[in-house]
């Protein structure tokens, strides 16, 4: 049988079904699926010493000849013990092996073979433990070398995994190269083909490392070719040019009750120029919480209103889209502009309410200027009169399906043009992972908070001074103040955190403030119950608020003066900086207090970094550091494809494969001559959900 790279495992020898039917368990069906199964570590056997040198407990390679080799019943126990005595021309050593009589057949008296493994004194002397073994050949496998270790599943051996991957690997040979020559020439890359075969049998460290680069560069720069390829799209789309209104928008911003921050000036300076093209803005407004984006979005909307487009504004949840419709009706009350606010809930314009019917037909022939909502907004029924700008608050929280059908409902009626959009996040997304990250967005910083504001106190309190804390959250409530309480997941099965919360609320309720109204929010809630309890503590109905992380508590109550949070060492540094920021948003001093019971020095550093910093940006790029990426972003639920080599932190190879994918597309903005990087391209977009 003639094997190639689709040849599926069941057909390759010696697999028998059920060894096949784990494999299939981590997504192997074919030969090119055991190919790119890359090791997750090495075990560097590659040094050999002679026996004479073998060190107490040092784990270490040796090669000798077996001079006997035989099992025995261990003394009243029920187990097997494989003895064997092992020696080369500077000494000898006995080697034991627990419960595997089998080895007897594999190895015999008077062969060679490389022994891995560490030396320990027993009361029989000095003798290897549990060694891996392999016979000495043209090319080894298991041992005497640098050998791939890969993530199993049960049942599965790394040995068996080896044998497999070491069977394909020739195979390689018919990997198509899809990385353009000057390319590969430029960055130094080795062929797809050498990159293939030495991420699982590396000849030596340098190479593993050259391979290494190799396979990262192919994931980061299909990332990027994609990110590139979006970009060429939307800057082909017609969008309506927004002028800027200079008086008016002076006129606006000299009447706010503050004058606007150097950042906040800078990012709407870039979104009103953005606009004023006729291609759609696609830009990200980061600010930390209580940055005052809602503001500098208000100046966006203005401008667009003023050039007699509509504007809407998409909040994920009800509480926030009220709030936001609170703002916004203020600070346009002396201007001939009509807001409305529609949600599942509540239907309002200018003011008043409504009926549905009504805010339909009212957003449809453009009577309403600025339309703020939730969700409701993409319904089936809702269309735009005339849509000029969308602005997505925390466009994290939508899905991605709720982001793209958003997209397609607001071609502009009887055109095909676009409205520009304006998502703003609250998630400090430190610049050179957003590069990766959110590629195909422009980005607008706002990196200062306004001034004035006071700080928040962050303590770090050990678990002998949790009664002084508690006692400290009743005072500030006897002042009329109120405080959240975070709670970690604690077990895995326990996804919504319901548990852990239900518990801590019923402690508190019962045992810490009986005479205080604990409430209590989480994700198995339905959204108005959630909502309810919101309000409940908005209007002070409740003093103390627990709640999920899960739960984002995204709404302003600038009279809760206290912030605790439990397990803090299960959060990321941005996580606990975003909880913090919900306090201190009013004139009151402002509290955190970060519980942990670990008291391991790494924790308590990392803890440190967010007593002494107030700055999100350096926060997460701390995490970074700490945790890596994948679990801070929550990038598994944004669409972004899976990363099986590189990271996002392999700042480098980001920098040059974003630099590889410009270049290409200035030139050939189509790929078409590039016919094997576009294939490549749209099997990648199929896989994955970028837009
Ligand atoms: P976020 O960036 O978290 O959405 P908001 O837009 O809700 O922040 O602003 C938080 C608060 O700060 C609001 O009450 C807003 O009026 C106020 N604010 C915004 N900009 C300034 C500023 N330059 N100076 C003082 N207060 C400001
Ligand atoms: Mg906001």
């Amino acid at each position: 049988m003639k094997i190639n790279l689709q040849t599926g495992i069941n057909e390759l020898p010696r697999i028998g079904i059920v060894l096949n039917k784990r494999l299939l368990k981590l997504g192997l069906n074919n030969v090119e699926d055991l190919l790119f199964y890359y090791p997750f570590r090495y075990d560097d056997f590659s040094h050999i010493i002679p026996i004479a040198d073998l060190k107490l407990s040092v784990h270490s390679t040796i090669r000798g000849r077996i001079n006997i080799i035989a099992n025995k019943r261990a003394f009243r126990r029920k187990i097997y013990i494989t003895e064997a005595i092992i020696s080369d021309d500077t000494a000898s050593i006995k080697a034991v092996w627990f419960n595997q009589p089998f080895i007897t057949k594999l190895l015999n008296q008077g062969d060679e073979a490389y022994f891995s493994g560490k030396a320990e004194t027993t009361s029989y002397g000095l003798q290897l433990i549990s060694p891996s073994y392999e016979k000495v050949k043209k090319d080894q496998t298991h041992t005497a070398r640098i050998v791939p270790v890969y993530s199993l599943t049960e049942n599965l051996t790394t040995k068996q995994l080896r044998y497999l991957i070491k069977l394909v690997l020739p195979l390689s040979q018919q990997l198509a190269e899809w990385i353009p020559q000057d390319i590969l020439d430029k960055f130094k890359l080795i062929s797809l083909q050498k990159a293939i075969q030495e991420i699982h049998f590396p000849t030596n460290n340098k190479i593993l490392a050259q391979a290494r680069n190799r396979l990262k560069f192919n994931e980061l720069f299909l990332i990027q070719l994609k990110t590139q390829a979006i970009r060429q799209k939307i800057s082909q789309q017609q969008a309506p040019s927004i002028n800027f209104n200079q008086p008016l928008t002076k006129k606006f911003v000299n009447a706010l009750p503050f004058t606007l921050t150097a950042s906040q000036k800078q990012a709407a300076w870039q979104i009103l120029r953005n606009m004023h093209q006729d291609a759609p803005m696609n830009r990200l407004l980061e600010g930390d919480v209580g940055s005052g984006k809602t503001v500098v979005a208000a100046l966006a909307m203005l401008n667009v209103a003023d050039n007699h487009y509509q504007a809407a504004l998409m909040a994920p949840t009800e509480i926030l889209a009220q709030q936001h419709y609170k703002t916004i009706k203020q600070v346009f009350k002396n201007y001939p502009i009509k807001t409305a606010l529609l949600t599942r809930t509540e239907k309002i314009i200018g003011g008043k309410n409504t009926t549905k019917k009504n805010i339909t037909e009212a957003i449809a022939d453009g009577q309403v200027n600025i339309i703020i909502g939730t969700h409701a907004l993409i319904q089936e029924k809702i269309t735009f009169n005339n849509l000029g700008l969308v602005i997505i608050d925390e466009q994290h929280r939508f899905g991605v399906d709720q982001r793209k059908l958003l997209k397609q409902k607001t071609y502009l009626k009887n055109t095909k043009q676009t409205p520009h959009l304006l998502s703003m996040t609250a998630t400090p997304i430190p610049r050179s992972l957003a590069l990766t990250l959110y590629g195909d967005l422009d980005l607008s910083i706002i990196s200062e908070l306004p001034q004035g504001r006071k700080k928040v106190m962050t303590k770090i309190v050990p678990p002998e001074k949790r009664q002084h804390a508690y006692q400290f959250i009743r005072d500030e409530i006897k002042n009329g103040r109120q405080a959240f309480v975070i709670c970690p997941l604690i077990e895995e099965s326990d996804k919504l955190g319901v548990k852990a919360a239900t518990q801590e609320h019923k402690k508190l309720q019962k045992n810490i403030f009986s005479d205080l109204n604990i409430g209590l929010v989480h994700g198995r809630l339905k959204g108005d119950e959630k909502e309810n309890v919101m309000q409940d503590f908005k209007k002070k109905k409740i003093d103390i608020l627990v709640a999920t992380s899960v739960i984002e508590v995204g709404i302003d109550v600038p009279n809760a003066s206290v912030m605790m949070i439990e397990g803090a060492e299960r959060f990321g540094l941005a996580q606990l900086h975003q909880f913090r920021g919900r306090v201190g948003r009013a004139d009151h001093q402002s509290y955190c207090f970060v519980f942990t019971d670990s008291d391991s020095e790494k924790t308590i550093n990392r803890l440190k970094a967010l007593v002494e910093s107030r700055n999100g940006f350096e926060l997460a790029e701390q995490d970074l550091a700490f945790r890596g990426p994948g679990e801070i972003y929550g990038l598994r639920q944004s669409g972004f494809p899976d990363l099986k080599i590189a990271k996002l932190t392999d700042y480098s190879i980001i920098e040059q494969t974003k630099q590889a994918s410009v270049s290409i597309f200035k030139q050939d903005p189509f790929l078409d001559n590039f016919p094997k990087l576009r294939e490549k391209l749209d099997y990648f977009t199929q896989t994955i959900h970028l837009e």
